[in-house]
């Protein structure tokens, strides 16, 4: 086993191999989280894994004290095997975390590595009170065949149900997150906009409406999929940043929102055998230890939204389980630079291991600063556990 990574480095820039300047911003940021390096740097790799054995390298590079610039040449080839990644088009930075997480879960879990991490085991093993043998499969299922660094620091479980008000059949689904997309139009339409919407608890409970049609299917694949263009709507574009703003909470209260689906907008209900009205429940059951957060203003030109957030939040309300992590300390920021997503130029902003914020434009690092410095629009928000 290697020893634990040098976290006393300075910080240090990556090159831009070509384009890279997305990827440049995914891996500092991911390098940013210490556990996440640090089980990384100690793990025994085997040829195989080439994907992981890619990354290793950029780890490698960005905590030796003795180079000025890391050159993540590796980790670029390995990537362009897929053609989202290929060529010197623009991409997305969520693209390439996603892809992140996919491809290491695979490597390591192949190896059949066991986490050791009791931490984990303990938040999965505590949630208690389950309504149903449902989750506990998934749990089960999820133990089995994702058991990685990745699984332990990364996901967290939603559910979503939907009630009938006829007969109060109620379906339930869970699903594993990694990361949780925020459509940004979608959040400020249904709070700020004209939008009829009436607030019933604490959390807010509002109708929205959106061009789609409200059917079970929609419903259940609606987590990741409001940045499509189908929910898109008409409002006018804004020429100024700082005219429309939104919170990180109001995000949450959209992603735990009840829906009513009434009027035009009933769904079947296979035991009525007909439309009902129904009442759809969405919630965050566990949270994980490092959340990332997508502030999705949609593809070509940005909405034109800030986001207000904090350098620490507390997400309690929002989480049903009792034992998982809700107060977290802000980390990193994935910046979008342009008024396109189609083009422009990405930027990380990240904590340093000695507690000091530096900026990192590809090569160009600058800083150290006291707090977060927020240029541009950040589009991804990397926040961790404050207890790790
Ligand atoms: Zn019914």
């Amino acid at each position: 086993m290697n020893p634990p990574v040098n976290l006393s480095t300075k910080p240090i820039g990556l090159q831009n191999v070509g384009a890279t300047c997305y990827m440049n911003a995914v891996l500092q940021c991911l390098f940013h989280v210490k556990n996440l390096t640090n089980e990384l740097f100690q793990y025994q790799y085997f040829p195989f894994m080439k994907f992981a054995l890619s990354y290793m390298d950029v780890i490698t590079q960005l905590s030796n004290n003795s180079i000025k610039v890391a050159v993540p040449l590796c980790f670029k080839n390995v990537i362009s095997v897929n053609p989202l990644f290929r060529g010197i088009q623009a991409n997305d930075s969520k693209d390439l975390i996603l892809y992140f997480f996919e491809n290491i879960e695979n490597e390591l879990t192949l190896k059949n590595y066991i986490c050791q991490n009791p931490k984990y085991m303990n938040r999965i093993k505590s949630i208690k009170n389950v309504e149903n043998q449902q989750l506990m499969n998934i749990i089960n299922v999820f133990e089995n065949s994702h058991k990685s660094v990745i699984s332990d620091l990364f996901y967290g479980f939603k559910s979503n149900s939907i009630e009938c008000l006829t007969c109060h059949q109620k379906l339930l689904n869970y699903q594993i997150f990694n990361i949780i997309i925020f459509p940004i139009e979608i959040i400020y339409n249904s709070f700020h906009d004209k939008t009829p919407y009436k607030s019933q608890t604490e959390i807010g409970r509002r109708n929205y409406y959106t061009t789609s049609n409200n059917s079970y299917g929609n419903f259940y694949n609606g987590y990741n999929n409001f940045g499509n263009d189908k929910y898109k709507t008409n409002i006018g574009y804004s020429s100024g940043f700082g005219q429309k703003k939104v919170t990180i909470y109001e995000c949450f209260d959209n992603e735990i929102s009840d829906t009513d689906f009434n009027g035009d907008n009933q769904v079947f209900c296979n035991r009525c055998k007909k439309m009902t009205d129904s009442l759809g429940k969405n919630k965050i059951y566990s949270s994980p230890h490092v959340l990332v957060l997508i502030l999705d203003r949609g593809k070509g030109n940005k909405f034109d939204c800030d986001v207000e957030f904090y350098e620490t939040i507390d997400i309690k309300k929002y989480v049903e389980s009792q034992n998982c992590p809700v107060k977290y300390n802000l980390i990193g920021v994935i910046t979008h630079l342009g008024e396109s997503s189609m083009s422009g130029h990405f930027i990380a902003d990240c904590k340093h291991f000695d507690g000091k914020w530096y900026t990192f434009n590809d090569s160009i690092v600058s800083g150290p600063y006291s707090s977060y410095q927020k240029h541009g629009t950040p589009y991804i928000l990397f926040y961790q556990n404050s207890e790790l």
